[in-house]
């Protein structure tokens, strides 16, 4: 069987890998339209230790640069931390994805064009000419052609968000902070004692950042700057023999944005559909997984973005008072589960009813 995947970000990487151990009779080729993975850089590079020790294939841990004890809560000036040993680790995303690039076959500079179907096979148009193969992997990231072709109803939300790396002194090199809004967040990553990620979501991320930086009295040199795309929301992951895995199905943690650990997870699930012949599983077999992490996560998120200053406040004031709830059990890549502990807690339903009342 042959097996084109559209894309060399880190999902359609893993997902060859996974291929190729799994059955070494299966062809798997991969076009990307640039000349080289991980390049341009669009993400923090912040995720779960669950990323090494949960996911099937190993991962390059030379790409790991820093470790987070835990997270400092920003609003208005008012701050609270929590703290947890090794909650995530900080990845130099560019060397991790040019590592899980290699040994597997890539073919570089050729974009995805469009596809046809002829008899059961696909004719795939590309910048280089066209190709012939059995089964299409849309892997290639948030504004994904392949999910244009197999959805044409999908139902997402673009977030646009814009970082900057800056060579200065990290407060706290193993704590990252996260700054409450309205109606998005901002955050500071430390990548080592002297280089920090800050960046955040917004209508004009690039302006806001700049502002941000200003704000935030952080003087130092800005080594790079970069922008990117995260779509939330839900659209249809498999039709006929094309699937799409990835931020290309909108496999994302919706509160933080976070797609690199969903995104591997779904990429390790949908190669046993393949291996096993039951690709018509994959859509059901992966939201049974994060489904409802990613449902209850969209939901808090629209609560989140409707919420007003009063509001606001008084949710970060229950979850400051509610601190040791969080430390003990929020999941960096589970969050359904804080979530529904959060909403049995005295002062949420005040909350809730005058949001439900906006919204109605
Ligand atoms: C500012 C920002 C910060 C982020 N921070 C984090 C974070 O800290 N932690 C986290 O987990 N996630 C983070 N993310 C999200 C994370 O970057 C993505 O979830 C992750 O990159 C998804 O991997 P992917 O392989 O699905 O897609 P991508 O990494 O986007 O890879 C898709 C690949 O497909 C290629 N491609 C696209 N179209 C075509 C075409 N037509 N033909 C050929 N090739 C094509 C692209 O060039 C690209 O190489 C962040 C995102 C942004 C924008």
């Amino acid at each position: 069987m042959k097996i084109l995947i559209i894309g060399a970000g880190p999902v359609g990487c893993y997902l060859a890998h996974l291929l190729k151990q799994k059955d070494k009779t299966l062809g798997v080729t991969i076009i990307e339209e640039h000349s080289s993975s991980g390049q341009p850089l669009h993400c923090t590079g912040l995720v779960s230790d669950s990323l090494f020790s949960r996911t099937f294939f190993s991962l390059p841990r030379a790409a790991v640069i820093n470790y987070i004890d835990g997270a400092q809560f920003h609003l208005n000036g008012d701050s609270f931390q929590i703290k947890k040993k090794r909650v995530a680790i900080v990845l130099d995303r560019r060397m991790f994805d040019y590592l899980l690039s290699q040994n597997i076959d890539v073919v570089y500079n050729n974009r995805f064009l469009g596809l046809e179907k002829s008899k059961n096979k696909y004719i795939v148009l590309t910048e280089k000419g066209d190709l012939s193969a059995d089964l299409i992997i849309g892997a290639d990231g948030a504004n994904s052609s392949v999910r244009k072709i197999i959805d044409d109803e999908q139902d997402i939300k673009y977030y646009f968000g814009a970082q900057a790396r800056i060579k200065t002194r990290a407060v706290k090199q193993h704590i990252a902070q996260v700054f409450m809004k309205k109606p998005y967040f901002s955050w500071l990553v430390p990548e080592s004692e002297e280089i920090i990620r800050v960046g955040l979501i917004g209508q004009n991320p690039h302006s806001e950042l700049l502002k941000f930086i200003k704000e935030l009295k952080i003087e130092g040199q800005i080594l790079e700057k970069f922008g990117g795309i995260m779509p939330l929301g839900s659209c249809l992951s498999q039709k006929d023999n094309i699937a799409l895995v990835g931020d290309a199905a909108c496999q994302i943690k919706p509160l933080t944005h976070g797609g690199i650990y969903y995104g591997m997870s779904c990429a390790e699930i949908l190669s046993d559909c393949i291996i096993n012949r039951r690709l018509n599983l994959y859509e059901r077999n992966w939201r049974q997984k994060f489904g409802e992490d990613i449902a209850v996560g969209l939901k808090i998120k629209r609560l989140y973005e409707e919420l007003d200053d009063e509001s606001l406040v008084k949710v970060f004031r229950l979850l400051k008072n509610n601190r040791s709830i969080l430390e003990k059990f929020a999941d960096f890549d589970r969050h359904s589960d804080i979530i529904l502990r959060l909403f049995r807690l005295k002062g949420v339903q005040g909350i809730l009813e005058k949001l439900l009342f906006k919204f109605i």
